[in-house]
């Protein structure tokens, strides 16, 4: 803890003196958007978020956590959203004794840990493309309070995945009441592209009609037929605000984004679960459909191979390693097909584990949400220890909002910049002890030199250490040093602030 903050010229000589002589001293940041959900049981520490001074990192973001869930469903969780998940040792299912699980292995950052929608969809009714019964909502309903009991800090939502994309308003809102004063509802909105306005109204209903404080994730304009939509965006968000909805967003300074290569598809494609969706890809009739699916560009889907163009996919990660760092036009050529049947064969060949860098965004969206005063930092980075060629926001999204939008763009100043990933996420995600520097915080704190930070990282040499950073210490223990980390799984799991 912070004991408290004096003056260079307060000092004794017997004191253990860290050093930070013309460096810029800030509390550690907050990732308030991060898939590191499976870190703690990793064999090897995940330092990607912690090497760029990064304290805290929010978990179980767009819908997807790795419990509650059932033994009948475990696999198809584990299929859906974590292959890993079902090399653990079984458990009840229930959220707590996930959480026991993770406290048990130990935590590199500290993790504040939300329960995921889709994750409770399938525990309830598998990958069903339907609504669900009144006995089945109920069954969610109840895994989410237990969840909030044992320490969620709220329900994310991630409504352009299955099964969430199967649900209807009517079925977040009734999940959603269930909330309470402490804790908070995320999105991952069902459109970030042709019905981004419709989306961000939906989300903005759920926390106008229940209370809820409100998250939108990696607010953006998808697909360059949207480029400039972020204005009316944030202007419907300010305008719910205004009338009272306690609601905020995060972004990541990129232009591309990244997701699971199998989001390519339509929702009718991921009726049945992973095994009925391979099955339709090995099928002509279904695949011609597919093709004339993603060429007409018809609403219905977000239809990212329509928005980004197969060059501007780029395969990051497979199960078996091939294909990474190549677009699927660059696959394609290798294989001598079209590039719609490269996406299928990779699909096909790794069944479905693979990832991809999307390139849909424009810098003027960026920058007009980055700057929005309500707006925090989230990574939004690829699952813990997937390896092969990941966004380079695993490894860069926090230097790179210091390097690129405060020294290169001057799009924010240092201290705003530094407001967002601390003070402002831990605000957003009652954190009381954390976000600033102050006597009786707890002591994550960063050192980084503001003329050098950086992440020099591209889309296809993503995996490095950023620069600049002098020093990590976290709860008064200096974890990183000179670009290592030296710690031992120092940090803990959060809790949501007393309501
Ligand atoms: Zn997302």
């Amino acid at each position: 803890m912070i004991e408290s903050v004096r003056a260079h010229s307060d000092f004794h000589a017997d004191w253990n003196v860290v050093d930070a002589n013309g460096l810029t001293v800030t509390p550690g940041f907050i990732d308030v958007h991060s898939h590191a959900d499976f870190g703690p049981f990793l064999h090897d520490d995940d330092t990607t978020k912690v090497l760029q001074g990064v304290t805290t990192e929010v978990v179980g973001n767009c819908g997807i956590s790795l419990a509650p869930t059932t033994s009948e469903r475990r696999t198809l969780l584990a299929s859906a959203f974590e292959p890993r998940l079902s090399e653990l040792e079984p458990s009840d299912g229930s959220f707590a004794q996930y959480l026991a699980a993770m406290d048990e292995r130990g935590y590199v950052t500290n993790f504040a840990p939300l329960v995921g929608h889709n994750t409770l969809r399938i525990a309830a009714l598998g990958m069903e493309a339907r609504e669900p019964t009144d006995d089945e909502l109920a069954q969610m309903g109840k895994m989410l309070e237990e969840a909030l009991d044992a320490g969620a800090f709220g329900l994310s939502t991630g409504l352009i995945y299955p099964p969430g994309t199967f649900s209807v308003t009517s079925e977040i809102v009734a999940l959603a009441e269930r909330l309470r004063p402490n804790t908070l509802y995320t999105s991952h909105l069902r459109s970030e592209a042709d019905a981004l306005l419709e989306a961000v109204a939906e989300a903005l209903h759920v926390g106008e009609s229940t209370g809820t404080r409100v998250q939108i994730s990696h607010h953006k304009a998808a697909g360059r037929s949207n480029w400039g939509k972020t204005r009316e965006s944030l202007a419907l968000i300010a305008a719910a605000r205004a009338r009272g909805v306690d609601v905020h967003q995060d972004v990541y300074p990129y232009l591309a984004g990244s997701t699971s290569l199998r989001a390519a598809l339509p929702p009718e494609f991921h009726a049945g679960g992973a095994e009925a969706t391979l099955a339709r890809l090995r099928d002509d009739t279904a695949l011609s459909k597919l093709a004339a699916r993603i060429a007409d560009g018809a609403p219905g889907f977000e239809n990212l191979v329509k928005q980004a163009g197969y060059d501007g996919i780029l395969i990051a990660t497979t199960a078996s390693g091939r294909f990474e760092g190549m677009t699927l036009s660059e696959v394609g050529h290798e294989l001598a097909v079209d590039p719609f049947h490269a996406l299928v064969h990779v699909l096909v060949q790794e069944r479905l584990e693979a990832t991809m860098t999307i390139f849909l965004m424009n810098e003027g969206d960026v920058e007009r949400v980055i700057t929005d005063a309500h707006t925090a930092i989230g990574s939004d980075g690829a699952y813990a220890g997937s390896g092969g060629k990941p966004h380079p926001r695993l490894f860069g999204t926090f230097p790179r909002v210091l390097a690129r939008y405060v020294r290169e763009r001057r799009t924010l100043s240092l201290g705003a910049a530094i407001h967002k990933m601390t003070a402002l996420a831990a605000h957003i995600f009652r954190l009381p002890d954390r976000g600033t520097l102050a006597a009786g915080q707890i002591a994550d704190i960063v050192a980084f030199d503001a003329d050098t930070i950086s992440d020099d990282l591209d889309y296809r040499d993503p995996v490095r250490a950023p620069k600049g950073i002098a020093w990590v210490m976290q709860g008064g223990r200096t974890v990183v040093q000179g670009h290592s980390y030296i710690g031992a799984r120092n940090g803990e799991r959060l809790r949501p602030a007393p309501a």
